[in-house]
């Protein structure tokens, strides 16, 4: 069972993984990947090959995928960091990425982060990351997405009454960017105790 759980929110390309990946060395916090645990349950499904086949499914599959998930991170001892999306973007259709049903079931979430990075930035990480199918999006539609994302969060944030950080994330600041997560996981487990 979990003690401490912190969503950490991000658009595609504002370098949320890579971040968490060198934050994770020395935190007492587990991170587990949503889309890589839903990928995992999409595949035993036989609904998808790949992540960026989930954004694409039917709203009862993408639900089911997410459900199914949120069993198996449940599964998880001791303090986690769930890296996760806030809304989930295909073609101006925006899906929760945690709806009231997710935060309900998941319970200990203590601290939401939100990892954002310029706009020009974000479209340029898209753009040189061929291992990935993303949305190709200009810088209007990167900030409406952005808004959407704060709005999600705020509202888990008011619905759960527990801080929202927002971390951005410059472009070859990412020791400054690590450290400044690092300071907020503590803030957050130490204020559980
Ligand atoms: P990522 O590699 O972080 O971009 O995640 C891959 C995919 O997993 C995303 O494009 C979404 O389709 C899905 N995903 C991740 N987190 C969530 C969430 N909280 N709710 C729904 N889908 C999610
Ligand atoms: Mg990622």
């Amino acid at each position: 069972m979990a003690k401490s759980i912190i969503l950490v929110a991000g658009s595609p390309g504002a370098g949320k993984t890579t971040v968490l990946k060198e934050a994770g060395v020395s935190l007492d916090c587990k991170i587990v990947n949503m889309g890589t645990t839903m990928l995992e349950v999409g595949q035993k499904l036989g609904y998808v090959t790949d992540r960026d086949q989930i954004r694409y499914l039917s709203l009862k599959k993408f639900n089911e995928v997410r459900n199914k998930a949120l069993d198996e991170i449940e599964k998880v001892a001791g303090n986690i960091l769930i890296d996760t999306h806030a809304s989930v973007g295909e073609n101006g259709r925006y899906l929760p990425g945690f709806p009231v049903s997710f935060l309900n079931k998941l319970g200990h979430v203590k601290g939401l982060i939100y990892i954002d990075a310029p706009t020009k930035d974000i479209i340029e990480r898209r753009s040189d990351d061929p291992s990935r199918k993303r949305e190709h999006d200009d810088a209007h539609t990167i900030d409406a997405q952005r808004l959407i994302n704060i709005s999600m969060l705020s509202f888990a944030s008011a619905y759960l009454n527990i801080p929202l950080y927002v971390v951005i994330n410059r472009q070859d600041s990412l020791r400054k960017t690590v450290a400044e997560i690092k300071g907020r996981v503590h803030e957050v487990l130490g204020a559980s105790d």
